[in-house]
């Protein structure tokens, strides 16, 4: 059943509150697909808290939960900070009304590089209309001064996870990374693009559990630092954002989507 961007007002899923029966199955891609058997982030726990909480958004298979709180328990570990988590999917994941074309199939999660003190002061700076701040100069290129340890320290510690498959960052942070860093191998999961300077978007690899998960291509070998990178920083990648980061129209949802959404 096709939901192109016309049909967006007829969409069903994020009206759907609670998950389909069954063990945890995905089904489909990122950017067409639905998932069976989720389970739900808390508001908080050790080392983290969700934000933008009234979204029907904090669903997802349980090897994405489990990365969240390696992340959380992590910086626990480190500072006694909390990361701020935000969109996963919808209890059965597919299309969302608005914000994303991915986050359809359980294994994406969006980590704020901002850290919080606590709950209360996490949802008190981030009501809906207000996004924790972005790391780069008003040049689009330069780190600023919200970047530091911590913030390389998640998203290395996100990309090394064997879980893993990519972590979507901006090109300017990976560079800052990859002068750091120099060849390190998880550097290759850095797969820069438009935005993602205030949070990265971090996508697994389909779980063992799911043979009707469809995964991306693999990257290409090595870091991805050099003549890949610096593509990112030429006039062609930078003008205006939106023309080529949007697909016209999504892509249809796999058949068997449709029992998911009616419950069967
Ligand atoms: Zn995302």
């Amino acid at each position: 059943m096709p939901w192109g961007v016309a049909a967006a007002a007829e969409n069903p899923w994020p009206q759907i509150t609670s998950v389909a029966a069954g063990s945890p199955s995905v089904i489909g891609g990122p950017s067409n697909g639905c998932i069976r058997g989720t389970s739900a982030l808390p508001e908080t726990g050790r080392g983290f808290v969700r934000i933008r909480r009234h979204r029907n958004r904090h669903h997802a298979h349980p090897d994405t939960l489990r990365l969240v709180r390696h992340l959380a328990d992590a910086m626990h570990r480190r500072n006694g900070r909390l990361i701020m988590v935000g969109d996963l999917s919808q209890p059965r994941g597919g299309p969302m009304a608005s914000s994303h074309v991915s986050h359809q199939n359980g294994l994406d999660v969006d980590i704020w590089l901002t850290l919080a003190d606590s709950p209360a002061q996490a949802w008190r700076s981030t009501p809906e209309a207000h996004d924790p701040p972005g790391m780069l100069d008003a040049d689009g290129r330069t780190p600023n001064g919200h970047w530091g340890d911590d913030q390389q320290f998640l998203i290395r510690t996100a990309a090394m996870h064997p879980a893993v498959d990519r972590v979507i960052v901006n090109p300017a942070l990976k560079q800052a990374l990859c002068r750091r860093d120099g060849d390190a191998p998880w550097l290759r999961k850095l797969r820069p693009w438009w935005g993602h300077d205030a949070h990265v978007h971090v996508r697994l690899k389909c779980p063992p559990d799911s043979p009707d998960c469809r995964q991306q291509p693999a990257i290409a070998p090595g870091s991805g630092c050099g003549a890949e990178l610096d593509w990112w920083f030429s006039a062609e990648a930078r003008r205006p954002a939106g023309s080529a980061t949007r697909p016209a129209d999504r892509p249809a949802l796999p058949a068997s989507c449709q029992a998911v959404l009616e419950g069967r």
